[in-house]
């Protein structure tokens, strides 16, 4: 979060510690990036069938409950051998109540029988801006990234599907990345930057709007 007190307050609708710390890195500087939970709000239900709804469908929610401008977005890892699961399902997949280490488990049993060549895959990030719960006009900004499922984990930084998600340049795992490096690479590195660029013109709307001092 930044310490920017001239900083225009964004709520970040997401409830998930991993992508809250990336995304604050992602926008720092530019904005104060206040997660939802210092308002006290959970996350709403998913029924989107795809990443805009449900990235609307949480941000609308943040936006709603304070007031504010919001920002978030809705991401998945899709197995091209799995026929794009877990997708949109992967916060999920191994049930409603799944964490991390269940879902990437799943994920390792489901692709035994799949060669090193045929695990490919890719993570991607769908973010959202709303100035207002009804406003018409969403910012959407987009990002994948591609990569291959390893056999098994590596690495201990990052979240979710991290240790198994081999970047095929760098020959190492989403967890063996810093984070300022999987934010160079990422989906939501992507994603985020080019959100950040969009957003630097609402950031110059709020300021010329602000009544200057002594009027
Ligand atoms: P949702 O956007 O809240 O539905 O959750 C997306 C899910 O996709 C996360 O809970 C992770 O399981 C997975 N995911 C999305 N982005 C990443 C990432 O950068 N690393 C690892 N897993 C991710």
């Amino acid at each position: 979060m930044t310490a920017d007190a001239q900083a225009p307050v964004l709520v970040l609708a997401s409830g998930n510690a991993g992508k809250a710390r990336e995304i604050e890195a992602l926008l720092s500087g530019t904005f104060s990036v206040q997660p939802q939970s210092a308002w006290g709000i959970s996350s709403p239900a998913e029924t989107g069938l795809t990443y805009i709804e449900n990235a609307l469908i949480k941000v609308r929610h943040a936006s709603a409950n304070t007031g504010l401008p919001a920002i978030g977005e809705d991401s998945g890892l899709e197995v091209d051998a799995l026929g794009g699961a877990p997708g949109l399902y992967s916060a999920r997949y191994a049930g409603d109540d799944a964490g991390d280490i269940a879902n990437l488990n799943k994920l390792l049993a489901a692709l035994k029988a799949i060669p090193p060549r045929a695990r490919t895959a890719r993570f991607r990030c769908l973010a959202v801006y709303l100035r207002r719960p009804d406003d018409p006009a969403p910012i959407l900004c987009e990002g994948c990234w591609e990569g291959m499922i390893l056999d098994a984990p590596r690495g201990a930084n990052g979240f979710g599907y991290d240790p198994v998600f081999l970047v095929p340049d760098l020959g190492c795992s989403a967890a063996e990345l810093d984070p300022t490096e999987k934010n160079r690479l990422s989906h939501r590195g992507q994603a985020f930057t080019r959100m950040r660029e969009a957003l630097r013109m609402v950031a110059a709307e709020h300021a010329s709007s602000r009544v200057p001092d002594g009027r």
